[in-house]
């Protein structure tokens, strides 16, 4: 058996075009169109990749898409004042702060703690979080939601059904726990302290995994025709581990020779013989995160000028 591929660049496309209405009634009726800040401290080879595209989709669709740098040096309080700046910021309604931040400025949390809940499109401000616990989030965390609308919109069955979230960061895994409930999904969190994990997990019908860890989800882990969603992103540049996890004619092998370096998700390529549906790496979660992003700005505008 193999895995139905559940595909989130193109849900991811269809999701976009679907703003394009509601960003040209915005802009046509309040003479602007909706503005995401994001700010980005320090030059991190992969934030400047993924902070170009979504200020490209934000301006693709037709959104203002302004980008604030600061150096590595930045103290704590120039990215708070930059994040107080975009908060008065009339032509912003999204405000996005890329994260890692360097180490000087003591923790990411302390710089979203700052952001104006009406502009918090990545939901991470501690109002966000309490909205989303009560299920009265307007601005959900992008990456759990883009999972939930795969799911609804693959057809996949949520209500009633036994998900299992591996990790539990605020990021992905407790707000993806929490949208899952939401939608009456019976829900448990596993994390790097609980006891046997591969019991716990065949139990899913639905696995969710935001680990971090290349190929951590084995064939071993989920039930046949268990739903399984692979959050994971891990650069891989060891050649062996390459040759570990994928037959020497696969494509992604070719694709490896060529770039020196590929991206491998949390779930182990086997993992397909064994699921009934599954989200590749890359081409599954990536995509949907900056379309929710995008969908939360428009969202954040349209409830700040009503
Ligand atoms: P994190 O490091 O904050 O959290 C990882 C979680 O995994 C922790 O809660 C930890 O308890 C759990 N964990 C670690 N080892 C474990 C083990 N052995 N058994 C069970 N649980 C274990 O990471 P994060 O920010 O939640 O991201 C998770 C993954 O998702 C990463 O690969 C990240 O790159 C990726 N990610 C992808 C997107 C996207 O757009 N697709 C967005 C955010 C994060």
């Amino acid at each position: 058996m193999s895995a139905r591929i559940l595909d989130g660049a193109t849900l991811a496309a269809t999701l976009r075009e679907e703003l394009r209405p509601r960003v040209a009634a915005f802009t046509a009726r309040t003479g602007r169109p909706p503005g995401l800040g994001i700010i980005l401290v320090g030059t991190h080879p992969p934030s400047e990749i993924y902070v170009r595209n979504k200020l490209k989709a934000a301006s693709d669709i037709g959104c203002r898409a302004d980008l604030l740098r600061l150096p590595d040096t930045a103290s704590r309080e120039q990215v708070v004042n930059a994040v107080r700046k975009l908060n008065e910021s009339p032509a912003h309604d999204g405000i996005l702060v890329q994260d890692p931040l360097p180490s000087q400025i003591g923790g990411s949390q302390a710089v979203f703690d700052v952001i104006d809940a009406a502009k918090d499109v990545d939901g991470f401000t501690p109002v966000s979080a309490g909205l989303l616990v009560q299920n009265r989030a307007v601005l959900a965390p992008c990456t759990p939601s883009g999972v939930i609308a795969l799911l609804e919109r693959s057809g996949i069955d949520i209500a009633g059904r036994h998900a299992v979230v591996i990790g539990r960061s605020d990021i992905v895994g407790k707000p993806m726990a929490l949208l899952l409930l939401h939608r009456h999904a019976t829900v448990t969190i596993c994390h790097s302290k609980t006891a046997d994990l591969p019991a716990i997990t065949r139990q899913g019908d639905i696995v969710v995994a935001a680990v971090g860890r290349t190929a951590f989800v084995r064939p071993e882990y989920v039930k046949p025709g268990t739903t399984v969603i692979d959050v994971g992103i891990n650069r891989v540049t060891d050649r062996s581990e390459v040759e570990a996890l994928f037959p020497e004619r696969s494509p992604r092998r070719a694709d490896f020779e060529k770039r020196g370096a590929m991206v491998v998700g949390d779930v182990h390529p086997d993992v397909a013989e064994v699921a009934g549906a599954l989200t590749p790496v890359p081409g599954g979660v990536g995509p949907l995160t900056i379309a929710l992003l995008l969908r939360n700005t428009v969202t954040a505008a349209e409830h700040r000028e009503p």
